[in-house]
């Protein structure tokens, strides 16, 4: 850390953001190209990471304060606490990510009695100055003295009734002296000592109060949201004042160079005369339209409008900004880079691009993955009524409207009817997965953003909301209750937004998405115009275009390939039309579910060999016509199918259902010998912790024959597509290897099927075999594996459970959110790659892989495969491709893209 603890104004630039902040470093930006800033300075972050850390300010810091209150001083003619000519500063925090509204703002510092009569003087008007002293004296009573703000708002609104006004405006300077007295006194009654007059106390106490609010619980929840680190701390930025109450002849306001909603050219913005900063904002008294200020201060907006170019031009992209207009001279008070919503930043970046201020690269980055998938879901129409009930995680995002279902075979049973149902569940499991493919969207109480409902929510495409913890989800009375009151009844209508994680009451209308249409159309403009695609209005087919175009350029500066992980040739269809080069996981257990179950079930209780083979020779034609029908939809592309990797007992009944389906059948007198044996079987296979057990690879070697009838579906398969003239790229993945010695010995069996059915279809079948790398181990031992395997296939699921001992069932339910609150994870490892442990050993793995095998194809499989940030890591790894979900696709390849652009820094400890 520097000593340098303050910086003028007209010393600091728009680069320096981790230092002076964004409003800091923006301000200074500004005052540098010569607009009309008011003088100021800025308290750095360093002065704020000193003061969390030793529980005080930096000694020097005073000193430095008063120096540069000086030199605003010397600018402006005016004395910080001089009862005729008083200088009065705002102090306002800035960190360096924008955190609206969380932290605090006291503006009119300086004011003291005396100073008052000064303002008075000087603005020709006892009444201002007035107004100006109440607002500091609630502000600063609200904010550094923790006051409670009702205690201030009860006086003026009881000072506004006394005087017949409807707004504060219209208080008259008599009402206005007593308010200031009643707030005096509620500030000396609260805080125990009398409004401090010394402006030097006033304004150390606000620049701690800024510091503090750094740490304020809102503050605090709102950085875990956003995910950003609690340890940057805050700048402070003190400004000289400027007042948009002075007069009729003043003003304040808020602008945006483009439509902030589309992205549309224009002049966007809200203004008051005769108000300060807060007025706007709060939303106290009705604002005017900006385009307004043009006949009521027409020299000032068009200074206005030259300086939003100006700034336009600059920054080159949209800026928002705060101005205030004192006795008709124009001030700037703020600018940044302004946020938007994700329609206007896709269409923001195209129209840049067509202005020429900004190169295709460029525009590709003023987009992210995040956005894009925001336009992907329906959303529903923020126009219409609608009757918040909660709020939980916003799982996995979408608008889904229906009715109140408890149970799956509710779901079912209603949807041959041709009800919609949201699926209403304490929480999922497994069986549940019928009922969530059927319903809208899924809804739970409990479980955090890997849950089950969660995890499965987003691999369907399927709306969830999870984690509603307000609501208590009664399953036996059919009802969900908030603080003991019912809400949710069994039929009800209930809308839910997984992209926010709001629940609402009743249907709310839902729009399309446009985006959406047009990937799943196959995504692709022909002449790069969406103008012609059918049912589009001018804003869509605008925004189509623009998300055709920036997808051409990540397609073009993508190092990463894209495959999908599809288990059906639904599945696989739609993720080559969303743009997927290939399949990078099909889980082989999804097709052992529904029906088959049973044939499964005889594999597990077969007695002896020929029963065995008996029930594997049932699943073979099944097997076979699932991986033909696949390699059909992925003709010429890569497919790596994963043989089978769960825990068996995940075919078979629960054990607890079991067991009291059969003691109430022998209390009946009925004996089912096949219950009984499957009851057995159960109790055989039951494990204490399945994940780490019986699956994978082991399940592979201890039940013969498994592995080689999944071996010879997929190469009779692949011999069958050839003699329809296809142009099959299977690849055969062994699920959850540790050892080199497992993969030799279960390649031994695989060999020997593809030798005899080469012998059989007289074929010369490729078989290409790897390894999914999903546990420390293989990691470690990777240069081992790759003398076997001819790819990796990282399983990073498995390997963030592994690496860090964690449950990936269990721990949002958990500790999470403990882990969340002591800031030890900003975000689940299972949601972002962990880079520096999980990372590491996706790192050495790659790294020892390669050293032995040069040409091993690597790749990831793992949900992270659709995450933007765990894309770029895996981007700066050097990876071959990612593998997400069908719907992830694009999302993937923006990212991919953006990912070769950028300049992400990752320091791995080695
Ligand atoms: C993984 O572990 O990352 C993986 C893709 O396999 P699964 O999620 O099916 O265990
Ligand atoms: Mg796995």
């Amino acid at each position: 850390m520097s000593d340098q603890y303050v910086y003028p104004f007209s010393a600091g630039s728009r680069e320096q953001v981790d230092l002076l902040g964004g409003k800091g470093a923006n301000l200074a930006e500004m005052t540098q190209l010569g607009l009309p800033v008011p003088p100021g300075f800025t308290i750095t972050t360093d002065a704020c990471r000193y003061y969390m850390r030793y529980g005080h300010e930096p000694s020097v810091l005073a000193d430095q304060v008063k120096r540069e209150l000086g030199a605003v001083e010397a600018i402006l003619g005016r004395i910080f606490g001089d009862p005729k000519n008083p200088l009065l500063v705002s102090v306002r925090s800035g960190a360096k990510v924008s955190m609206p509204g969380m932290m605090e703002t006291v503006l009119n510092v300086g004011l003291n009695d005396e100073t008052l009569e000064g303002l008075a003087a000087l603005s020709h008007s006892r009444r201002f100055a007035l107004d100006s002293y109440r607002r500091l004296l609630q502000m600063f009573g609200r904010t550094v003295l923790d006051i409670d703000a009702e205690l201030f708002e009860a006086v003026l609104d009881d000072a506004k009734s006394a005087a017949g006004a409807a707004s504060d405006v219209e208080l008259s300077e008599g009402d206005l002296e007593r308010v200031v007295a009643s707030f005096k006194e509620i500030i000396e009654q609260e805080s125990g000592s009398p409004f401090p007059q010394d402006p030097f106390t006033q304004l150390t106490m606000s620049i701690h109060a800024v510091f503090d609010s750094w740490n304020s619980p809102r503050a605090i929840v709102y950085r875990n949201t956003e995910r950003i680190p609690h340890d940057l701390g805050t700048a402070v930025n003190v400004c000289s004042m400027v007042f948009g109450n002075l007069d009729d002849q003043s003003a304040t306001g808020v602008a945006f160079t483009r439509d902030p909603a589309t992205g549309a050219r224009g002049v966007y913005g809200d203004f008051l005369l005769n108000a300060q900063g807060e007025d706007v904002v709060a939303g106290i008294r009705n604002t005017l339209s900006l385009p307004d200020m043009e006949n009521l201060l027409p020299e000032n907006y068009r200074e206005l409008v030259g300086i939003m170019e100006k700034l336009e031009r600059h920054y080159r992209d949209l800026c928002d900004i705060e101005f205030t207009v004192e006795s008709g001279r124009l001030w700037m008070l703020q600018t940044r880079v302004g946020k938007r919503t994700a329609a206007a930043a896709f269409r923001i970046a195209t129209a840049l691009l067509d202005e020429g201020a900004i190169t295709e690269n460029e525009a590709l980055m003023r987009v992210t993955g995040d956005q894009l998938s925001r336009l992907m879901f329906p959303a529903f129409d923020s126009h219409a009524e609608r009757v918040l009930l909660a709020r939980g995680m916003n799982a996995s995002p979408g608008a889904a409207t229906g009715h109140v279902a408890f149970t799956t075979a509710d779901v079912l049973a209603r949807a041959k009817e041709g009800t919609r149902s949201i699926l209403v569940r304490r929480e999922t499991n497994p069986d549940d997965l019928a009922g969530m493919i059927t319903a809208e969207g899924v809804l739970t109480a409990r479980g955090g953003k890997t849950s089950h409902a969660a995890v499965v929510a987003r691999g369907l495409g399927r709306t969830c909301v999870c984690g509603v913890e307000a609501f208590t989800v009664d399953e036996a009375a059919r009802e969900v209750r908030v603080d003991g009151e019912v809400v949710l009844r069994d039929g009800d209508l209930v809308s839910i937004d997984g992209t926010s994680g709001e629940v609402f009451l009743g249907e709310v209308p839902v729009q399309p998405s446009a985006v959406a249409a047009y990937f799943e159309s196959g995504a692709s403009l022909d002449d790069g115009d969406a103008t012609s695609l059918k049912g589009l209005d001018d804003a869509e087919a605008d925004l189509v275009t623009s998300v055709d175009r920036l997808m051409r350029i990540a397609d073009r500066e993508r190092a990463l390939l894209v495959r999908a992980n599809a288990d059906t040739p639904e599945d696989a269809a739609r993720a080559r039309r969303m743009g997927a080069q290939g399949i990078g996981l099909t889980r082989t257990e999804h097709m052992f579910l529904g029906d088959r179950r049973t044939l499964v079930e005889n594999l597990i209780l077969a007695a002896s060999p020929e029963e065995r083979e008996g029930a594997l020779a049932a699943l073979l034609p099944l097997q076979r016509r699932d991986f033909l029908e696949m390699i059909r939809e992925m003709d010429g592309l890569p497919m790596t199918v994963r043989l089978l990797d769960p825990p068996l007992h995940e075919f078979l009944p629960d054990l607890t259902e079991l067991s009291v389906r059969i003691a109430k059948a022998e209390e009946r007198g009925e004996h089912n010998e096949h219950e009984i044996k499957v009851l057995e079987a159960v109790k055989r296979l039951h494990e204490q912790n399945p994940m780490l057990g019986l699956r994978g690879v082991r399940l592979g070697l201890s039940i013969p024959g498994l592995f080689g009838m999944q071996t010879r579906a997929i190469l009779e398969a692949e011999a069958q597509a050839r003699a329809e003239g296809l142009n099959p790229q299977v690849e055969i993945m062994i699920p959850l290897v540790s050892s080199v010695r497992e993969l030799r010995e279960i390649k031994k069996e695989i060999f020997a099927v593809r030798d005899a059915v080469t012998q059989e279809t007289g074929l010369k079948l490729t078989t290409v075999i790897g390894s999914m790398i999903e546990l420390p181990r293989a990691a470690l031992r990777a240069d081992e594996i790759a003398e076997e395997a001819e790819f990796f296939s990282f399983g990073t699921n498995d390997l963030t459970q592994t690496t860090w001992g964690f449950s990936r069932d269990d721990v949002e339910a958990g500790f999470f959110f403990t882990y969340k609150e002591h800031g030890i994870l900003l975000t689940s490892p299972f949601e972002s790659i962990d880079q520096f442990g999980v990372g590491e050993l996706v790192r050495i793995g790659t790294e020892r892989g390669r050293a032995v095998n040069p040409d091993l194809h690597v790749g990831v499989c793992g949900e992270h495969g659709g995450d933007p940030s765990s894309i770029h890591f895996f981007n700066w790894l050097g990876l071959d491709y990612v593998s997400c979900s069908p719907f992830r696709v694009p999302v993937a390849r923006l990212e991919a893209g953006r990912a070769t652009l950028g300049v992400d820094d990752f320091v791995m400890s080695h």
